[in-house]
């Protein structure tokens, strides 16, 4: 067990780590954020900083010298300088980030685990993204392998039209068949390093221009009967990366059950609800997984809760949102409200869901 007062790692710099910070904090640890980018909201919120490049292993083996553990908020780190930080001292470790960093590995390492993925298939040249349009045909997406996030390195390919009309990036891509959901949701999970695994209610989940806009506990009806055969996959994912702390994956839901969409090896922006509305959050889970403590309840506290992203220009309403005493507001401290930014969320509790 890593003792309250001892100092926690975090690899990024964004509004994740702040929100595990701010969890590390109230466990009695200090945190100690590494990032690169020149303003880091999850610092502002920690005990020590150091800003350096991914690749410098100098900086990360100091880095990790001064932490008890090291954790991550961001998956898209370069995977060779965390060779610097101890063995056993990443959580989650590194076999975790290799496969959720690449959507080619991690379609391939879900399905083998029995999960069922859009049908896809690996293009490289025009030649393949021929191959795959001519087995998977359209509609479908094309997906940059790494480096995609909040809909970003994805083209949408309707028919013939969008094919002739596109230039192939320079970069190993996967392309997959749009799946008809009728709706999307998320299981998130919590495993201690005794291997016990906890899951949160699933929210159903709504994206719009590809980033997530709202999620709500409890998911409808429909999306709850494909809960079960979700956690399994998920469960069996963590169990195989022999996994320590929150992991997410996301699922569409089917008509002939739930499609594996992608999973992150973190806390997730669909859980952000479990701060208020479960009885223990995700980054209180986490930060309890990666120090060998107990794990706490992860059931609802409430009857309900809605989740909504203040994206962009939408985050200045946010004092007046507070208008409404059922909501709460985080807003995340970044200082320029870019249009699809995440900028802030705010939950909203139900005392009756009507369900
Ligand atoms: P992603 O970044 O892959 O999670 O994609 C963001 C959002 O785009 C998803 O949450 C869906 O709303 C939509 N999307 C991505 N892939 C597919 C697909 N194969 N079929 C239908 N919708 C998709």
């Amino acid at each position: 067990m890593i003792e309250p007062g001892a100092t926690i790692g975090i690899l990024g710099g964004g509004q994740l780590g702040r929100m595990q910070a701010i969890a590390a904090a109230q466990l009695g640890y200090k945190c100690h954020i590494y990032a690169p980018d020149s303003h880091s909201v999850a610092a502002e919120v920690s005990a020590f900083h150091t800003r350096a490049a991914w690749e410098d292993s100098d900086a990360l083996a100091r880095f990790a010298a001064s932490c008890e553990v090291v954790t991550l908020e961001f998956e898209n780190i370069p995977v060779a300088p965390l060779a610097s930080i101890p063995d056993g001292k990443l959580a989650p470790g590194t076999r975790a980030l290799e496969v959720a960093q690449d959507r080619l590995n991690e379609k391939n390492f879900v399905a083998a685990l029995g999960g069922r993925p859009a049908p896809f298939a690996s293009v490289e040249s025009a030649p393949d993204f021929a191959a795959a349009l001519e087995e998977i045909g359209t509609p479908g997406i094309l997906k940059t392998r790494r480096d995609g996030y909040d809909g970003k390195g994805q083209w949408r390919i309707m028919g013939p039209g969008d094919v002739q009309a596109l230039t192939l990036p320079g970069q190993p891509l996967v392309y997959e068949g749009f799946v008809t959901f009728f709706a999307e949701f998320s299981v998130i999970l919590v495993r201690g390093r005794d291997g016990t695994i906890r899951f949160w209610d699933s929210a159903e989940n709504v994206h719009e221009h590809g980033i997530l806009a709202r999620s709500s506990v409890p998911a409808s009806p429909p999306v709850l009967e494909q809960v079960p055969e979700a956690r399994r996959l998920a469960g069996a994912v963590a169990e195989a990366l022999d996994y320590v702390g929150v992991l997410s994956l996301e699922f569409f839901a089917t008509a002939e059950g739930p499609v594996f969409n992608e999973m992150a090896p973190r806390v997730h922006n669909s859980g952000h609800w479990s701060i208020e509305a479960a009885l223990s959050s995700q980054f209180e889970n986490h930060i309890r997984a990666i120090c060998g403590l107990p794990l706490g309840d992860t059931r609802l506290a409430v009857p309900g809760a809605e989740m909504r992203n203040l994206v962009g220009k939408q985050a200045l309403a946010g004092p007046s949102i507070l208008a409404d005493p059922a909501n709460h507001l985080h807003l995340y401290g970044k200082d320029e409200a870019r249009e699809g930014r995440k900028m802030g969320h705010v939950t909203r509790l139900l005392l009756e869901t009507g369900r």
